[in-house]
């Protein structure tokens, strides 16, 4: 078995350039898997510690189960393919397959039996006398292919193996590559920052930017459903066109407009259901519009938009339209945004030509205007519900429940942000199931809790016509924002390791102004990331409101929350540092270290 899993990893090169931040996966037995993104992202540096040729800076890696961080890399079982092929020009295409082999001292038989194997899979048997300088690129690629198969490794590893190859070649090769993946079965990790590769290729696809994982999906998801916009505009060719532009509820439907443009939509609200309240406030969105979501036949789809033609691409096959959407006959909207439109070659459509296109708004994509993530989650985030508060009860989606006391805010009306994964089936809330969507193996339930649609994701309980919410998970919102913060995640403590140790001989943790035995692991690994300045630097401890034991460090009590008996208590340290533990009346306390996340400060590196 083949599984690669990596877990926290970082590279973090001398001089503090962070190369790979943070990269989390399970890489399944025989699956293909390609990184992709632009040069510089940091595919080649994640796929060099998969092989050993990196250090990996922190995190962990396990292949085939096993935990290889400091195992040599011809002890890894697996083989890497280079861009540059780099055979030995004066040895003929079988000693450079069998070299590997013969120094590892297998015996001639093996060695003539893998190389004829792997020479007959990839078509080059007549080849195996000749020198390297007598082959064209795409056969010496074979060879390169080939001296990696023969060692029969558990995971194949390929650095942009094509992008010496002129274009057609690279088609062939592909198409060759992802059958050896077939016929050999075992797990390909493959580098590239070409998109199509990566789309025709991939089982799943890694999309990293800047060193961070953006988004792990199958080729198709990744095209309908990119998390973010850098996602959406680096999958698919030609571009998806980008527009800002606003949403605003109007009645049952939601008003699109486009900015710099005379284009207006009225759309059914279905369309933006998964998108959080805040969005329909007129901020600024961008949409994202993919060439096919756009045709120059104004029936073909039931939004229209005035353009005027910029350009015009006939592929042969099919034509792309380039334009300026929302000019109209007047020559309004001379700011107007730029797109591109998919259209039947020899459309008729020619430069400057004033026409109107339909737009299938169904499968827009809309981002944040600063963040750049998608308003429109396959899984939505979060919901805003309205609560009123009065006389000891809050109606939330049309059912009085029992007011908690964490919420005692005074009479009227708020607002509760509440994140969908906070929502489980059953509970006091009735509710209506209308529809529901498979997304990556679990099941999104749309349901109506008194007239509010409401999400629940990844629920494997029977739904018995009821919904209930965490509110410990949940933000009260009045008219002027937010009054009672939900019970954090995690608590996030700056510590510092201590030259001394206690009077029993224990390692002592300095933490928000007072002081805790440090647990002789936690000191090894922070020593080890921080090598001599490890008494000089402080770091990050991570624990959830439940993980921590009394005794320790001193805390002040500085209020209690009650959600109907699950109570949480906030508390400040010694410094200020504020937290919140679920129980009150703590003294003293210490986190769980055994639970606890420990990350380095500048650059923030998670080792524990
Ligand atoms: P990619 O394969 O996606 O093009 P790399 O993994 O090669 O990217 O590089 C990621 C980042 O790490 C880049 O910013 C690059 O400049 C930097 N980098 C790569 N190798 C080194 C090195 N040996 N020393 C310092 N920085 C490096």
């Amino acid at each position: 078995m083949a599984e690669v899993k990596l877990e926290h990893v970082y590279k973090v090169y001398p001089g503090g350039v962070k190369a790979v931040n943070d990269f989390t996966m399970d890489i399944r037995d025989k699956e293909f898997i390609v990184f992709v993104g632009p040069s510089g992202c940091g595919k080649s540096t994640t796929l060099r510690m998969i092989a050993g040729l990196e250090d990996i800076s922190a995190g962990k890696l396990f292949i085939g189960g096993e935990q290889v961080n400091d195992a040599e890399p011809k002890d890894r079982d697996v083989a890497m393919v280079f861009q540059n092929y780099a055979l030995y020009p004066h040895m003929s295409v079988y000693a450079n397959m069998a070299f590997g082999l013969k120094l590892r001292k297998f015996s001639k038989e093996e060695i003539d039996r893998r190389v004829r194997e792997a020479a007959e899979i990839l078509g080059i048997t007549e080849y195996l006398e000749r020198k390297p300088k007598a082959l064209s690129g795409g056969q010496r690629q074979r060879v390169a292919l080939g001296r990696a198969i023969v060692r029969e490794p558990k995971v194949f590893l390929l650095d942009e193996p094509l992008s010496n190859l002129d274009a057609k070649l690279r088609t062939q090769m592909r198409a060759e590559i992802a059958k050896l993946h077939e016929k050999l079965k075992t797990t390909f990790i493959y580098v590239t920052h070409d998109q199509v590769e990566a789309m025709t290729m991939g089982t799943r696809i890694v999309v990293m930017k800047d060193g961070c994982i953006q988004q792990i999906d199958a080729p198709n998801n990744l095209y309908n459903y990119p998390c973010n916009k850098f996602v959406a505009g680096f999958i698919g060719t030609p571009q998806m066109s980008f527009i800002e532009g606003r949403l605003v509820r109007d009645g049952g439907n939601v008003k699109v407009s486009f900015d710099n443009t005379a284009v207006e939509m009225s759309v059914p609200e279905e369309i933006f259901m998964k998108a959080e309240d805040r969005y329909f406030d007129g901020r600024k969105v961008v949409f994202g519009i993919r060439p096919e979501y756009m045709s120059i036949d104004p029936e073909a789809f039931p939004f229209c938009a005035d353009c005027k033609v910029v350009h015009v691409e006939d592929l042969g096959v099919e034509s792309y339209v380039y334009a300026s959407f929302g000019s109209d006959e007047d020559g309004a909207g001379s700011a107007s945004a730029d797109v591109i439109i998919r259209a039947p070659s020899g459309c008729g459509v020619t430069q400057g030509d004033k026409i109107r296109i339909s737009v299938n708004m169904a499968a827009i994509s809309v981002f944040d205007a600063e963040t750049e993530q998608s308003v429109l989650p396959r899984v939505p985030r979060r919901l805003n519900a309205k609560a009123v508060i009065g006389g000891g009860k809050m109606q939330l989606f049309g059912t009085d429940v029992d007011l908690p006391a964490a919420f005692a805010c005074g009479d009227g009306e708020y607002t509760l942000s509440i994140p969908v994964d906070a929502i489980s089936f059953g509970g006091d809330f009735p509710a209506k199931l209308t529809s529901s969507e498979e997304i990556g193996g679990s099941t999104l339930y749309v349901l109506d809790a008194g007239g509010k649609r409401v999400f629940v994701y990844g629920e494997t309980a029977e739904f018995g016509g009821a919904i209930g919410v965490d509110f410990a998970r949940c933000t009260l919102c009045g008219k002027e924002g937010e009054i009672v913060p939900a019970v954090p995640e995690y608590n996030a403590v700056r510590c510092r390791l201590s030259r001394k140790k206690n009077d029993e001989g224990n390692r002592v943790l300095l933490a928000g102004g007072g002081e805790t035995v440090c647990p002789e692991e936690l000191f090894r690994a922070v020593a080890a990331a921080l090598g001599r300045e490890k008494f000089k630097r402080d770091f990050e401890l991570r624990f959830s409101p439940k993980a921590f034991t009394v005794g320790g460090m001193p805390l002040t009590a500085q209020g209690v929350r009650d959600y109907c008996g699950r109570v949480f208590a906030d508390y400040s340290m010694a410094d200020g540092t504020r937290l919140t533990l679920a129980a009150e009346g703590v003294a003293a306390f210490a986190p769980d270290f055994a639970q606890a996340e420990v990350y380095l400060c500048e650059p923030s590196v998670r080792i524990l």
